[in-house]
């Protein structure tokens, strides 16, 4: 005799009131997976071939599930649905709905193909929650060419970009990186946002669920102070003199008055300033805008960005994080690791 008499029982059928998925019925399917009363007909072992968290339901039969090592995942309940077994799952459909296509339609996630957030974000959640490594490696490749992890690779965002753009999408992104417990997206996500208004990033942080615990928007808050002093301290190094050593006089003069009126001006100036030095493609411009000498343009130019990379190197820092090699490693680590404590790798490292 079973210690839990449910499992005895015979398993209630399932009320009628769901809608057939369109298109991802298969007749000849296995399970039935139901997420916010759509239907799904598919394939336990084509689930289990990418799922590990499925793998472990259906080892021995669906009905095992109540054995399941179903870590982190809320277990869903069992039934039959018009003669199959059915799952019921707290997902959402569409969510559910992409998850599935990419299981089944290898060209859903094409390699260096353009996709949608709602779809990759989708994939990536799931995937996560029903430790599915390759889905979730190819959906996080894909996140990854939004904000990336290398200087180079931010300063071309607009062309490598696999993911359409949307408005105040850093949000989405921020929520996501969260959710799916990615640090390695953050540093470049807070950069994004530090270039934007405060008034409008700062109360919608409230609004993201599960940013969890308040550690990150302190993070957050602590880290753009330090990062706009270091932005003046790093990218207007050109503007100590001493430090370049450019040895021409005309354009040691010329950048003393630049310096001067940057004083004097309003904090807006230097903003301004900053904000040109920021961005990669505006540099040039900045520095022809100097009227300095042919010998000395090149070097300012340099001076610049290598004080771009000097913030890109120390943004994982300056928002309290570990150093950006060691958040690329544990990326890498928790793409290959298909144990199913993945998903809670921050408190139990091994
Ligand atoms: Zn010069």
């Amino acid at each position: 005799m079973s210690a839990d008499p449910s499992i005895e029982e015979k398993p209630p059928t399932m009320a009628t009131s769901f809608t057939n998925s369109w298109d991802i019925w298969y007749p000849d399917g296995s399970i039935v997976l139901i997420a916010e009363g759509t239907a799904f007909k598919v394939h336990t072992s084509i689930l289990a071939q990418y799922s590990e968290v499925f793998r472990d339901m259906f080892r021995d039969g669906v009905c095992s599930i109540e054995n399941a090592k179903t870590d982190g995942v809320q277990r869903p309940t069992e039934a039959s649905y018009e003669g199959c077994p059915a799952l019921s799952l707290q997902d959402k459909a569409s969510d559910l709905n992409h998850f599935l296509k990419s299981m089944y339609h290898l060209s859903y996630l094409e390699r260096g193909a353009k996709t949608s957030f709602q779809k990759v974000s989708a994939i990536l959640t799931l995937s996560n929650k029903y430790i599915a490594p390759e889905l979730r490696k190819r959906a996080f490749n894909l996140i990854s060419t939004v904000y990336p992890s290398t200087l180079a690779e931010w300063d071309e965002k607009s062309t490598l970009r696999l993911v359409h753009p949307f408005k105040s999408e850093y949000l989405s992104y921020l929520s996501l990186a969260v959710q799916t417990d990615i640090p390695v997206l953050l540093p470049a996500i807070f950069f994004d946002m530090s270039k934007r208004s405060s008034d409008d990033v700062i109360p919608a942080l409230g609004d993201i669920a599960g940013l969890g615990s308040w550690g990150i928007v302190s993070d957050y808050l602590l880290g753009i102070e330090k990062l706009r002093n270091l932005e003046v301290k790093y990218l207007l190094q050109f503007l100590d003199l001493e430090t370049l050593a450019l040895g021409c006089g005309g354009c040691e003069g010329r950048l003393k008055s630049v310096a001067n009126v940057a004083i004097r001006k309003s904090a807006a100036t230097i903003t301004g300033m900053v904000q040109k030095c920021t961005i990669k493609s505006s540099v040039t411009d900045y520095v022809q805008s100097l009227q300095l000498c042919k010998t000395c343009v090149p070097k300012v130019e340099t001076a610049i960005h290598r004080g771009r990379e000097r913030i890109w190197e120390e943004l994982p820092g300056i928002f309290r994080m570990s150093e950006w090699e060691v958040l690329r490693a544990e990326q890498l680590s928790f793409l290959e690791d298909s144990s199913p404590t993945a998903g809670t790798r921050s408190e139990s490292p091994t």
